[in-house]
C-alpha cells in the first residue's frame, strides 16, 4: 500500500481498517491489523490475551493532549513519573519536557495505524485501571509475563519496540508501545523538517513560535532515531 503525508500526519484515516473485537475506534493499517491478530492468536495458545490499549489516534486528539499539557491542564511527568511544574520552565524547556512521553502533533508514530501500545486483559484484575507505566511491564510488573512473550515472539509478526533505552535519550523507554515495522518504515521516509515545520505553522498548537525553531532538532531527536531502521 502507498501511504501519503496527509495519512503519515494523522489528518486522513482512509487507510486504516477497524478491528471490530476491540472496538469501534481501533483502527490500523490492513497489514498491520493482520499482523496483530496471528500474534494475539499465538499468544492467547501460550495464555496471554493480547489487548490493544490504543492504536491509531488522530492529529486532532494528538492536539489537545499537546496543548493541555503546555497550558498545565493535564500533567506532564518526568521520567520517574513525578509531575513537571511546566510554569517554572521556557517554552523550550516546556515542550521538551512534553516530548518525553508524548509525541508532537502530526508526528505521533500512533498516526499511522501502524503502531500499538498493547496490554494483557487476562493479567488485569477486575476493574484494573491501566496505566502504560514502566512499574506495570518492568521486572515484578504485573505485564512482565507480557513484556517477556513479546520479547521473544513479537519480531516473528513483524513488530518491535521503536521507544526504548538503547535508541533514546530525549524519549522515555515504552515497553508496552509495539510497530509493525513493514508499514511503519513506508511512513517513517514522508517525514521531514520542512513537514514538520509547515504541520505546525498551519496548527493552533501552543508553543508554535519555540516548536518552529526547534524543527530539525526534533526530527533527528524524535523522529530518527525511533526509526524502524536503528
Ligand atoms: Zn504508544
Amino acid at each position: 500500500m502507498k501511504f501519503t503525508v496527509q495519512q503519515a500526519t494523522g489528518h486522513d484515516t482512509s487507510h486504516l481498517t477497524v478491528l471490530e473485537e476491540y472496538g469501534p475506534n481501533c483502527l490500523m493499517t490492513p497489514a498491520t491489523a493482520a499482523a496483530f491478530r496471528s500474534m494475539a492468536a499465538a499468544a492467547q495458545k501460550d495464555g496471554l490475551t493480547l489487548m490493544p490499549a490504543s492504536s491509531h489516534r488522530s492529529f486532532e486528539r494528538q492536539l489537545v493532549i499537546w496543548n493541555d499539557k503546555y497550558l498545565g491542564d493535564r500533567p506532564v511527568l518526568d521520567w520517574q513519573g513525578k509531575k513537571v511544574d511546566v510554569n517554572t520552565l521556557t517554552g523550550v524547556e516546556t515542550c521538551y519536557a512534553i516530548l518525553f512521553w508524548s509525541a508532537l502533533p502530526g508526528f505521533s508514530r500512533h498516526h499511522w495505524g501502524t503502531d500499538i501500545d498493547v496490554a494483557a486483559a487476562n493479567l488485569m484484575p477486575p476493574g484494573y485501571q491501566l496505566q502504560l507505566t514502566g512499574e506495570e511491564y518492568g521486572a515484578g510488573g504485573i505485564f512482565e509475563p507480557l513484556t517477556a512473550w513479546l520479547n521473544s515472539h513479537m519480531e516473528e509478526f513483524g513488530f518491535y519496540r521503536p521507544f526504548t533505552d538503547e535508541a533514546h535519550v530525549r524519549v522515555g523507554t515504552e515497553l508496552w508501545h509495539i510497530s509493525y515495522r513493514p508499514d511503519a518504515a513506508q511512513f517513517e521516509v514522508l517525514i521531514t523538517p520542512d513537514l514538520i515545520r509547515e504541520t505546525i505553522k498551519n496548527a493552533q498548537i501552543a508553543g508554535k513560535s519555540c516548536l518552529l525553531g526547534m524543527a530539525d532538532e526534533l526530527y533527528a531527536d524524535y523522529i530518527a532515531r525511533s526509526a524502524s531502521g536503528n
